[in-house]
């Protein structure tokens, strides 16, 4: 997946900040940050969205979530809070087609969402 941005970024083609990794996850900032906190944890391996993960990724989004409460804690919004959200498809406003979680935090978020 030469041409996925994201698989470049986790194969350390594109030089980001790394805010937390594992031997399949990786966390980096997003570029276009949303609240005073926005980090991506992305799969390493490229998965398009939730909708193509294969009934056996479940574990894989559960251990992506437990990557980001790592992240938020490094952030120091571990106690404030934040929101862990992920876009999938045309209507979930998904632009990037590597899978990806986001991690929000350090401002109270609204609700609904747009
Ligand atoms: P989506 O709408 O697909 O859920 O979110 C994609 C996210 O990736 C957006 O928040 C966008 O700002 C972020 N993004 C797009 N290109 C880059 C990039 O080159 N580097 C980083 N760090 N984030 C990016
Ligand atoms: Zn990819």
């Amino acid at each position: 997946m030469e041409d996925c941005l994201f698989c470049r970024i986790a194969a350390g083609q594109i030089r980001v900040e790394r805010l937390a990794e594992t031997d399949e996850l990786f966390s980096f900032p997003d570029i276009q940050p949303m609240a005073p906190v926005h980090a991506l944890v992305i799969p390493k391996k490229h998965i398009v969205s939730l909708a193509e993960l294969g009934d056996d990724g479940w574990p894989l989004v559960g251990r992506m979530h437990r990557l980001a409460v790592e992240v938020a804690r490094k952030k120091g919004i571990g106690e404030s809070g934040y929101r862990t959200l992920i876009n999938t498809g045309p209507d979930g406003v998904q632009t990037v087609f590597h899978l990806h979680l986001h991690l929000l935090g350090g401002r109270p978020m609204r609700w609904p969402p747009g």
